[in-house]
């Protein structure tokens, strides 16, 4: 797939990175609190935000790519349009890209459900009991302290990510009849693709 954008926010000088698939362990470590906010973080933001851009989705926990640090991006108004279907070929614009530093929630209020999916999870969405609103403190990338109050699905996504930060996984909210079924499916096709790569 090759995604270009003439959007002056698009990260276009960074690299994408790989995406952790699950169950791979990472995915259950604990994020630890970022105390130095330099060039590496900036960096390391745009690439999370470019990986983000090309998987495609509309956020990315530090975990899924690796790193057990509390950083999260997203964004979920940008717009993607194929412009060149035989070469797989989208433009993406309207960006608003977001990145969280030591994200702490609360205000959490309301009810709300949404078919959620997960970069680290493909193909499998199901349907998530999250809070409908929320306040969200955290640092940008330079290192102030910035807060922000979320709902729709800006909302939803805060929490999904938040999660990540904290070893959570949207399959592990579910029944624990899907939990375990998604699981079963994950493994398989994790032995699917090993097998392939033979
Ligand atoms: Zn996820």
């Amino acid at each position: 797939m090759k995604i270009s954008s003439t959007d002056p926010l698009y990260p276009s000088d960074s690299e994408a990175l790989n995406i952790v698939i699950y169950p791979d362990p990472v995915l259950k470590v604990k994020g630890e609190e970022i105390t130095e906010f330099n060039n590496d973080l900036k960096n390391l933001a745009n690439s999370m935000l470019k990986t983000m851009y090309h998987a495609p989705g509309i956020g990315l926990a530090g975990p899924q790519v690796g790193i057990s640090k509390r950083i999260f991006v997203l964004d979920v108004d940008y717009k993607r349009d194929c412009i060149d279907e035989e070469n797989d070929h989208y433009e993406i614009s309207e960006l608003n890209p977001m990145v969280f530093i030591n994200p702490t929630l609360r205000d959490l209020e309301g009810e709300t459900t949404y078919q959620e999916g997960c970069l680290s999870i493909p193909e499998i969405f199901d349907d998530v009991k999250r809070f409908e609103t929320l306040v969200v403190d955290y640092k940008d990338v330079n290192g102030d302290d910035q807060s922000m109050s979320a709902d729709g699905l800006l909302s939803i996504c805060i929490q999904h990510e938040n999660d990540h930060l904290d070893g959570i996984l949207f399959i592990e909210k579910l029944s624990q009849l899907k939990f375990s079924f998604y699981h079963k499916k994950m493994i398989k096709e994790k032995k699917r693709l090993a097998k392939k790569d033979d």
